[in-house]
């Protein structure tokens, strides 16, 4: 395997961490060591200074390549990295990402949100419980947060998103992003607040939305692209293809943020080609591609049988960078744990010595 993922990554022109990023994305590792379903840790690559954070699951594909023995991870026989900070992965209300200047914030608890194939969340433990129903909840929990982990305020938070289970209606959704925007606020937050969903549907609620919050985005979850009746929740299953750009070319609009999720891993290349190229004109940021994961065994029946093959992902990675060459979109990488593309910074650094 390792001399097949070194062929690779001379073949795509990418590091082979990057290869190996994306395979243990797909595979998820096994282990001996302890019965978690999920585990996140960080991995230092060996003979590498680069250091990535990942959130995998745990012997829910039995053909991964990939060991946990300890604090080392193991591709076959090989050692490919040591790992700190290993922890249970569980559906927290909260977590960071870039160097602590991002929140994500899991709001309305999706540890009690189901009916998406792909979806794992609820067989997690639900840590996510926490009530966030008035603004004083909000600003107590988040004072808490920022001391727990030192930093002296909202302002020094660049953006905020909340990524969260389904409310029972796009009205409840309008009142919970308008109260946590006035608890930030107060609270002297004044980076981007990015809504990550497919609920808010309605045009001029949106523009309510944005007569508020100063700096909104919206991050579309489409997901998929075919059959999507088939693996989703109703809720998210009704927005059709041909409304979702509707309503994307309508945020592009309003000049804010607009991009859409998409998970890889699902359907052919072909539909992810045509489909990237459908939407491409209406977003204004680059989309999150995430590669479908395993939360358990049973789920691999549902990937899409090229995709078993890790060269599928970096065909698509190729596909689409070149889409959104021509309108001078990239990546974040902090923003997806298990995205098509490796830490650049870190990569730039390794290629600079
Ligand atoms: S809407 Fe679907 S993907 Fe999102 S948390 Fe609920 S079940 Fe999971």
């Amino acid at each position: 395997m390792k001399a097949y993922f070194d062929e690779l990554a001379t073949k795509y022109n990418v590091p082979v961490e990057n290869v190996l990023s994306i395979a243990l994305n797909r595979y998820g590792v096994k282990t001996n060591d302890f019965l978690d379903q999920r585990v996140r840790f960080s991995l230092n690559f060996s003979n590498s200074d680069l250091e990535s954070f990942f959130a995998l699951g745990v012997n829910t594909c039995l053909s991964s390549p990939f060991l946990l023995k300890g604090d080392l991870l193991y591709l076959e026989d090989t050692v490919i990295g040591k790992i700190t900070k290993l922890e249970k992965d569980t559906c927290t209300s909260t977590y960071f990402r870039n160097n602590k200047k991002a929140i994500t914030f899991n709001s309305n608890s999706r540890s009690k949100c189901a009916g998406c194939k792909f979806c794992g969340t609820y067989n997690l433990t639900d840590d996510d419980n926490i009530d966030f129903s008035t603004k004083q909840k909000v600003k107590d929990y988040f004072s808490n947060l920022l001391e727990e982990n030192q930093i002296p305020g909202m302002n020094n938070i660049e953006n905020v998103t909340i990524c969260t289970g389904c409310f029972p209606s796009e009205d409840d959704l309008i009142k919970h992003l308008l109260l946590v925007n006035d608890a930030f606020l107060e609270m002297g937050f004044s980076g981007s607040l990015n809504y990550i969903g497919s609920q808010l549907r309605n045009k001029d609620k949106i523009k309510g939305l944005v007569n508020h919050i100063s700096d909104f985005g919206i991050y579309l979850t489409l997901e998929k692209f075919l059959d999507r009746e088939k693996f989703m929740r109703p809720e998210k299953a009704s927005l059709t293809l041909e409304k979702a750009k509707d309503l994307l070319e309508y945020c592009s609009s309003l000049n804010i943020t607009t991009t859409f999720l998409y998970i890889l891993g699902l359907e052919s290349l072909d539909a992810v080609y045509y489909y990237f190229n459908y939407f491409k004109d209406s977003i204004n940021k680059f989309p999150i591609v995430q590669v479908f994961q395993n939360y358990t065994l049973e789920q691999e029946n549902y990937r899409y049988e090229d995709a078993k093959n890790i060269e599928y992902y970096l065909k698509a990675r190729e596909m689409i960078d070149s889409i959104f060459s021509d309108k001078k979109l990239t990546f974040k990488s902090w923003e997806c744990f298990r995205g098509l593309h490796f830490d650049k910074s870190a990569l730039e650094r390794k290629l600079k010595k």
